[in-house]
């Protein structure tokens, strides 16, 4: 039976390896998936398709994007073979106002996507559609598109951001190590979330030097703004991993319901 909402979840996926690895986010991510509801179909709002205007994946059978460079082969021999969903796509077209959504036939699931999907829906027996990061619009309109998206979770759909809170790939260190901006900031974040104020995390523009430095290209930071949308009143809010590792890069993720 599917429940009347479906929770909305925000994933910090990092590495690709995560996909692979047997490491504490990977088993998070597993365990996370084994606590869900079944959906009838997962929107998922990945870092890694950032587009001219919006763009939904609309085939019926998504391909394994390999979007990354110098991974091992294993990581490259990956597939998460879940069912595209046509019919979605054309709902989220008829959803969201006043933007103009088209369909897409040639992305498929970028590993922001599959590598996290692999792990909380390891069959890939749920159709999966992408949503892509329009480039050319605000914070605050990322954010009002999550909210219209919302209505989905309504109807047996999971939405899913997958980016990272903290991300900043010229600063990484390869190490298990937090710099003490980006631990700072994400404890912020992790508060403006638990407190409700959304106004603070669209405004990150605004949050000075440790928000300049974890957010220093945002595409990492936008599918959090899907997820905040897509929050409804008296939600709670349940942390899975809080981590800042390699530095610059948090790995907080958490389910809403
Ligand atoms: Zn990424």
């Amino acid at each position: 039976m599917t429940p009347s909402r479906l929770p909305v979840l925000f994933i910090g996926h990092g590495s690709p390896m995560n996909a692979i690895e047997d490491n504490e986010f990977s088993r998070s991510w597993s365990e996370a998936g084994r606590s869900l509801p079944r959906p009838k179909a997962i929107l998922c709002v990945s870092a890694h398709w950032e587009t001219r205007g919006i763009q939904v994946t609309a085939m019926e059978k998504p391909k394994t994007i390999y979007d990354f460079y110098g991974f091992p082969p294993e990581l490259y021999a990956m597939q998460y073979p879940a069912a595209g969903s046509p019919d979605l796509a054309r709902r989220i077209q008829g959803l969201v106002k006043p933007v103009e959504v088209t369909q897409d036939q040639s992305w498929g699931l970028d590993h922001g996507a599959w590598s996290v999907l692999s792990r909380l829906f390891p069959h890939a027996d749920v159709p999966v559609i992408q949503l892509s990061l329009d480039q050319g619009i605000s914070p605050q309109a990322h954010y009002d598109l999550g909210r219209q998206l919302g209505t989905l979770r309504e109807e047996g759909i999971l939405i899913i951001g997958s980016g990272n809170v903290v991300h900043n790939l010229g600063r990484v260190a390869w190490e298990d190590t937090a710099f003490e901006w980006a631990a700072e900031f994400d404890d912020r974040v992790k508060h403006w979330i638990l407190d409700g104020n959304h106004e603070a995390l669209i405004g990150y523009q605004t949050q000075g030097p440790s928000a300049a430095l974890a957010i220093n290209s945002a595409e990492h930071y936008k599918p959090l703004l899907y997820v905040l949308g897509a929050i409804r009143p008296g939600e709670s809010v349940h942390f899975f991993a809080e981590k800042v590792t390699l530095g610059s890069i948090s790995m907080r993720s958490f389910r809403v319901d």
